[in-house]
Parts: C-alpha cells; sequence; structure tokens
C-alpha cells in the first residue's frame, strides 16, 4: 500500500467513527482506494456525479482537516468519477502540461506544494498560497509574498500556478519576472505592438511577477504595469507578486502600486530552522537522481547547520557532498562532506553567517565603544544615547553577513523586518554624509577586525 493510499485508510478510520453508520456506508465507503497522486493532489475515484458532489460540498474541508491531523499539511484530496478520468488527459500530468501555451518557458513544472517543505517560518504563506490556488481571485488579491533570497519565494507562486493549471487546464497563468516585464514594455515602445503587449498581457486568468522589486526606478514601467494591474484587478484575475520585502519598504516604486499591492494579502517567508532544513534535505534526497537515498543523520545535520540562510545553497551543498562521495566512491561521513565542502565553506567562513558568536561580538564591540550595556543596546530604550548605537550594531551586522533583517531582529529582542532594514538604510545614508559618523564606524570596525579585542 502506498502513503497516500495509507493516508486514505486512516482517513476512512476516522471518518467512520466521526459520522453515522448510515452516512459511512452510503458516502464514504465506496471510496476504497487512492487513484493517483500528483501536485499534491490524492485522486479518489467516486462512483457518481451525486456522491461526488455530497463530498465536495459537505464533507471535504473535514477530509483535509483529517489530513493535515495526520501530518500531511500539504495534501489536499480531489474526488473523481470515472468519466473525468478518461481520458487521461483531464489529469494532467506536468510532462503533459509543458505544451501548454502558459506552461513553457515561464512555468516550471517541478515547482509544486507537495515538494514544498513546510515549517514554521513558511508555513503561514504555504496555507494563503494554497487558498488562492483553490480559489483564484476570491481569497486573496494580490497575494504578496516576500522574503530574503532562496527561501523558496519563486518555487511557492510557480506552485499556485501549476496547481490551478492542474485544476484546468484552459487557466491562462502567466509568470513573468519584472526584468521580463520591463523588457517586454521597451520592447512595446520600440515597436509600437500594443497589440502584442495586450495579448500577453490581457488574456490571461492568472499573473504571476516575481521580483517586483526589480521594477524600482523604471517609473514608465511602472505606469504600465499600473494600469494591467487595474484591469486585472477589476475583471477578478489573481495576481501573485513576490519581493524581497514588504510592499512599504520598496524603493522607488511609486506608492501608487505599492498601495495597491497591500490591498490584498501580505505573507512572508523566513529562514526555516534547523529542523526544517533537514527535512528539506530529506525531501531533496528522495528527488535527487542518485543512488544514495540514505545519509547518516549527523551527515544530514552538519550540512543543514552548515547552510542556513538560503535554501538553494543548501540543496547545493548537498548535491555536492553526494558526488563527491560517489565520484570518489567515498562513505559518507562528517569527514568526507567537510572535505566535500570545504572550498564552499572557505568562502562563506569569512561572512559565516553560522557562529552566533560573531554577532554578540559586534554587539559587544559596539556597546563598549558607546560605554552602554549590551542589555540596553538590545533592550527597548528609545533614548538617542541607545538608538544610535543600536541602529550601527545592526548596520553592521547586515552589512558583514548579509543575513536576513528579521533575524537580526531576532539578536535585537524579537524586532521586526522593518525595523532593521529602517535602520540599516538611515545609517547608510549619515554615513554619507556625517563625517564623525563615519569615523566612529570606521573604528568600530578596526575593533573588530582585531582578534584581541574581546
Ligand atoms: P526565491 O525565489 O525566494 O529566491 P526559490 O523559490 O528560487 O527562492 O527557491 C530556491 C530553491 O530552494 C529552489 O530550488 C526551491 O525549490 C528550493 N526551496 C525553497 N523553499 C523550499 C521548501 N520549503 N521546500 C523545498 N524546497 C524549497
Ligand atoms: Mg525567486
Amino acid at each position: 500500500m502506498n502513503t497516500y493510499d495509507l493516508l486514505w485508510q486512516r482517513i476512512l478510520t476516522d471518518l467512520e467513527s466521526t459520522f453515522n453508520e448510515e452516512t459511512y456506508v452510503e458516502v464514504f465507503e465506496p471510496l476504497k482506494s487512492t487513484h493517483k497522486y500528483a501536485n499534491g493532489l490524492v485522486y479518489v475515484l467516486v462512483p457518481n456525479e451525486f456522491i461526488k458532489n455530497r463530498v465536495n460540498r459537505l464533507y471535504l474541508s473535514k477530509i483535509n482537516e483529517l489530513a493535515v491531523k495526520h501530518h500531511k499539511e500539504n495534501i489536499r484530496f480531489k474526488f473523481v468519477t470515472e468519466s473525468e478520468l478518461i481520458p487521461e488527459e483531464t489529469l494532467v500530468s506536468p510532462e503533459r502540461n509543458l505544451n501548454l501555451k502558459y506552461r513553457p518557458g515561464n512555468m516550471n513544472a517541478t515547482y509544486t506544494f507537495d515538494n514544498f517543505v513546510v515549517g514554521k517560518s513558511n508555513m503561514f504563506a504555504f496555507r494563503m498560497a494554497m487558498k488562492v490556488a483553490d480559489q483564484p481571485g476570491a481569497v486573496a488579491n494580490p497575494l504578496y509574498v516576500f522574503g530574503d533570497v532562496g527561501l523558496g519565494k519563486t518555487h511557492l507562486m510557480q506552485a499556485i500556478g501549476n496547481y490551478i493549471l492542474d485544476q484546468d487546464l484552459n487557466q491562462k497563468v502567466l509568470y513573468v519576472k519584472a526584468d521580463g516585464f520591463i523588457e517586454d514594455f521597451a520592447n512595446l515602445l520600440k515597436r509600437e505592438k500594443m497589440d502584442d503587449f495586450n495579448a500577453k498581457y490581457r488574456d490571461i486568468d492568472v499573473l504571476l511577477v516575481d521580483d517586483i522589486q526589480i521594477m524600482g526606478g523604471a517609473s514608465k514601467t511602472q505606469m504600465e504595469f499600473f494600469k494591467l494591474f487595474d484591469f486585472l484587478y477589476q475583471a477578478n484575475k489573481q495576481i501573485v507578486i513576490t519581493s524581497d520585502k514588504p510592499a512599504a519598504d520598496l524603493k522607488n516604486i511609486m506608492t501608487r502600486l505599492t498601495s495597491r499591492f497591500e490591498v490584498g494579502l501580505t505573507v512572508d517567508i523566513q529562514v526555516p530552522d534547523l529542523e526544517h532544513r533537514i527535512e528539506i534535505l530529506k525531501r531533496k534526497l528522495t528527488t535527487e537522481t542518485s543512488d544514495i537515498h540514505d545519509i547518516p543523520n549527523n551527515v544530514l545535520e552538519f550540512i543543514a547547520s552548515s547552510f542556513v540562510t538560503n535554501i538553494r545553497e543548501l540543496e547545493g551543498a548537498l548535491k555536492r557532498v553526494l558526488f563527491y562521495c560517489l565520484a570518489n566512491n567515498l562513505e559518507l561521513t562528517i569527514e568526507t562532506a567537510n572535505e566535500a565542502l570545504e572550498p564552499l565553506l572557505k568562502t562563506k567562513r569569512k561572512s559565516d553567517s553560522l557562529n552566533e558568536n560573531n554577532y554578540d561580538r559586534i554587539q559587544s564591540v559596539v556597546s563598549d565603544f558607546y560605554g552602554i550595556s549590551l542589555e540596553d543596546l538590545i533592550g527597548k530604550k528609545r533614548h538617542s544615547r541607545y538608538i544610535l548605537p543600536r541602529h550601527i550594531a545592526m548596520y553592521l551586522i547586515k552589512n558583514q553577513y548579509n543575513i536576513p533583517y528579521k533575524t537580526i531582529g531576532g539578536l535585537f529582542g524579537d524586532r521586526d523586518h522593518s525595523t532593521v532594514l529602517a535602520a540599516c538604510e538611515k545609517i547608510e545614508n549619515e554615513l554619507k554624509q556625517d563625517a564623525s559618523l563615519k569615523m566612529a564606524v570606521d573604528t568600530i570596525r578596526k575593533k573588530l577586525d582585531n582578534p584581541n579585542h574581546k
């Protein structure tokens, strides 16, 4: 029995104890087994339309709730009749969909909900993405997803598109990176092909715009995007936008646009914790096309704790270790993993985001320099005596380690992303104008470079 069947059997057992016998026998008993599994959906065959509608109308949310209870957050059930299964085309595998007008080139069918590993850092974003995919245009429009690089924004956004396409092949889902949009708009101006432009961007059901921050400064493009946004929004078409920062913090993007982005729902993706990172590695292992599917836990832990802030790097590290051991016919141990990763770790070491003591050290050097206590540096007091050193310490940590703003906020009594971002930008600007501040920061930097300075 495969895992989905197993899950379904467990759910059936729960349903049996939840509903009266009559309902169970009539509705659920005929639903013996799962049919197939694709893109986060488990298909269950139902005998007729009547039962299908009944299940969908009355019991679907209960069933999905039970799936969650059995720790299958990212699995949904879909009930289909036999006639929906034939011809097979109606249930689309990603490969088959690749020929679709709106899938190739811009959509990547491998980004799905079911291979998106859910943890604390992305749970809310994931849930909302699922809801949006379930009911495009109805739940949250636009859906605005922000987070630092490599944390899964593109993956999640494309999963929405793929899910929608898997439900209905006729949906026109357009994925575009903001720079692609800028380019299309430039071409439009050059060749005056408004019709082509509109055909591409207006005749769609779902618009996915990735990395909107790139549009910063391109004001004419923004104007055009604004028009497009309103056009689609009015027509109730789902829009999903990703960015590296909250809409309010976007630089050089007209407020007319950023305020539109805030009309819908904003969700963020944070850095995954260690457990979550290990889970991502495990999941990756099951899909890697290497012969190695089993890695000692301590090796996984080693990789997961060496690559913290970027899932792409984390995956890259795993691949590297696998390849290194296979190519050299070595056993997978911490030592061989370390050897394999040495070149990466070496370059990382300087900007090592792992070692919290480095952050501590910046904090203590800064507080020393200004003659305030560490507690006040980190604490909530809003006196300028504390605020300036606090902002400098945030700025230095961002500058040296380039870790997410939110993570830095965590080092300063759980302050949020935007507070840290504002602090860093403020210091950066003031450094350009304020010579004495620059001198102070340079002195602090020298102290930090001196390993003997505690
Ligand atoms: P971003 O767009 O935020 O820079 P991506 O979506 O490109 O990040 O993700 C980088 C890589 O990490 C991709 O290969 C993606 O599949 C993977 N990834 C990110 N988040 C997850 C996750 N939660 N589970 C599994 N893989 C993930
Ligand atoms: Mg991306």
